[in-house]
């Protein structure tokens, strides 16, 4: 607790310092005000609902949130929030997300009610092939065996689309966002209990000699929680940044040391390929979204290499024809209706989605025709088990039997921030480095992105079947993703709901539901993310073990279901407009919490 207060008490400090310069951009400055009361609980809820008036930072980490909240008081754009959180996320949630990794994000600019998104996934390096993730026989290698690999390092592409997004948004000076993160690498920060345990769980990293001497005392027991926990390296790496801009990353010394580690390695399996050239070519691009309609809202969220955005959409406008409302939250009804909308959106997006540099996704996907025809396969009184894709409009009938699912699923770890600014800004972003503490290697004081293992490993149906995958591997391609950060909107074009989690491809099933929980089920943000999970990927329904869900699985059988039960651990942030202002949820199963005034 201690260290805790330790930190809020810097947290204040760099705020100060953040002011200094605010006032030298001529930023107004406004009086700091105390933290809102809880509203009263709805009675569900294991964190409260918080309510706020004109600004709030919905993140995974308590020392990002405050820091978010930090730059929003001194008049800082959501997007100069998002960067400051996301730097100290990089140092206080270091296996969730981070500089040696990738995002999505949306961002809203209220004053000519303009939406964006930013696409900062990681790249294949140029001499990445198809069988990159095949072994000597080949056959897919052991998924852990090519996390553990430098092969699955692609480029990162996080610094750079930040350094888009300032450019385009940003009101406060750029490197002045730096300083909260680099404030707290270098003095120190009290070890969570969320970094704590996973480090406790954890097998591989300590493999790694910068990392061991960073998360572990000399006798290999990770830091215990509220250790304070110093990171120079990556103080100075932030100090690089923040002078030179992303190029500090894309070239020069910090590039050398990604690179030196990318490829290390005992054998030549181990070692990866990726180069100062492939790092110097990476580029950010900034995408249009795209948006679904569900019960009079548009919901807009990321397109590809995304399947995140085009996935919700889909599983909403299944579910749109059914009546929602009438079903209690955890039911029967509601799971078989969640459990089939998403399995006729994962086998869409099993063999549709990938990047759309390199594979021409069918935007039929979304057209509504294709969509009511597809809703009809939802039949309330009996699974379907198991859905075939569709043929979109804009498909030709030889590309879809061209081509080869990529059904692979997990459920790793990922980072999302939700942020409204006192002008109706709104940054929703997923951030990544794909599995926990990503590919286990370190450099110049963060750990590198194993994203390349969201390619699929086969690039054809079967070894002899020559069948293509659209997601496989490619040189200079972005591996297919599930990050789905979401906006809503309503009739009159006013954001009304913010949100996006962790968890694979996982989130869009949690997104979709938080989505019915607010529209349909009237509950509040905090309520909605307290939910128990449950859903299908298209494989068998899946409930989230331990919780009240669990009790559905003799109706659900009864309706033909095959019902397997699984840890889900999303970390949900969302933030909801109310006639007052805003409310926010925060998943109770991460560390998450919301701060604003
Ligand atoms: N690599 C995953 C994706 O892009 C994200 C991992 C996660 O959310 O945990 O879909």
């Amino acid at each position: 607790m201690r260290h805790l207060h330790t930190d809020l008490r810097r947290v204040i400090a760099t705020a100060a310092a953040c002011l200094t310069v605010a006032v030298a951009a001529q930023v107004s400055v406004p009086e700091p005000a105390p933290q809102p009361p809880p509203e009263p609980s709805s009675g569900r809820t294991e964190k409260p609902l918080l309510a706020f008036e004109r600004m709030a930072v919905a993140a995974a980490n308590p020392i990002a949130a405050d820091v978010g909240y930090a730059i929003l008081k001194v008049g800082g754009h959501a997007v100069d929030a998002a960067i400051a959180a996301q730097l100290v996320l990089g140092l206080v949630e270091p296996q969730s997300s981070g500089l040696g990794g990738g995002a999505f994000a949306l961002v809203y600019r209220a004053k000519d009610e303009h939406l964006t998104s930013y696409d900062g996934r990681e790249t294949a390096p140029a001499a990445a092939r198809p069988d990159r993730f095949l072994g000597a026989d080949g056959r897919p290698m052991p998924f852990r065996e090519a996390v553990l690999s430098g092969k699955s390092i692609g480029v990162p592409g996080l610094v750079p689309m930040l350094e888009a997004m300032h450019r385009a948004h940003g009101r406060l000076p750029w490197a002045s966002l730096f300083v909260p993160a680099i404030e707290l690498a270098e003095n120190g920060f009290a070890v969570g209990p969320r970094l704590h345990s996973v480090l406790e769980g954890e097998r591989w990293l300590k493999a790694d000699p910068a990392a061991r001497a960073l998360f572990y005392d000399s006798a290999g027991e990770p830091w215990p929680v509220g250790h304070l926990l110093k990171n120079p390296a990556y103080a100075a790496t932030l100090r690089a940044i923040a002078k030179e801009g992303a190029k500090a990353l894309t070239s020069g010394p910090i590039a050398e040391a990604i690179v030196a580690a990318a490829r290390q390695g005992a054998n030549e399996a181990e070692r990866g390929d990726l180069t100062r050239a492939d790092l110097a070519a990476y580029r950010p691009v900034e995408r249009p979204p795209v948006c679904g309609n569900y019960r009079g809202y548009r919901v807009c969220g990321m397109g590809p290499p995304s399947s995140g955005g085009i996935a919700v959409a889909q599983m909403l406008a299944y579910l749109e024809p059914l009546p929602m409302s009438s079903h209690a939250p955890v039911s029967a009804e509601a799971a078989h209706a969640l459990a089939e909308a998403g399995r006729l959106a994962f086998a869409d997006r099993n063999r549709y989605l990938a990047d759309p540099a390199f594979f021409p996704v069918p935007m039929g996907l979304l057209d509504r025709a294709y969509l009511a025809e597809r809703a009809k396969l939802i039949d309330p009184a009996k699974s379907m088990q198991r859905a075939e894709p569709g043929m979109p409009p804009g498909l030709a009938a030889e590309q879809t039997n061209a081509l080869a699912d990529d059904a692979r699923q997990k459920l790793t770890g990922t980072t999302h921030l939700s942020i409204v600014d006192r002008d109706g800004n709104s940054v929703a972003m997923t951030s990544s480095i794909e599995d926990l503490f990503g590919a286990r290697r370190m450099a110049a004081g963060f750990l590198l992105n194993n994203q390349l293992t969201d390619f699929a490993f086969s690039s054809t149906e079967s070894p002899t079947s020559g069948v293509p995958v659209a997601n496989r591997v490619e040189p200079g391609k972005r591996p297919r993703s599930s990050m789905a950060p979401t906006m809503v909107f309503d009739r009159d074009g006013r954001l009304q709901i913010v949100t996006g989690s962790p968890g694979g491809s996982a989130i869009i099933g949690y997104v979709v539901k938080n989505l019915v929980a607010m529209i349909d089920w009237g509950l509040d943000a905090q309520a909605a993310t307290e939910l128990p999970h449950f859903g299908s990927r298209n494989g068998p329904t899946e409930l989230e073990r331990g919780t009240a869900a669990t009790a559905l699985r003799p109706a659900l059988e009864a309706r033909g279901h095959r019902v397997v039960e699984l840890e889900f651990t999303s970390g949900v942030q969302t933030l909801r407009r109310t006639p007052a202002g805003w409310q926010g949820g925060a998943d109770p199963r991460r560390e998450g919490v919301v701060r604003g005034e």
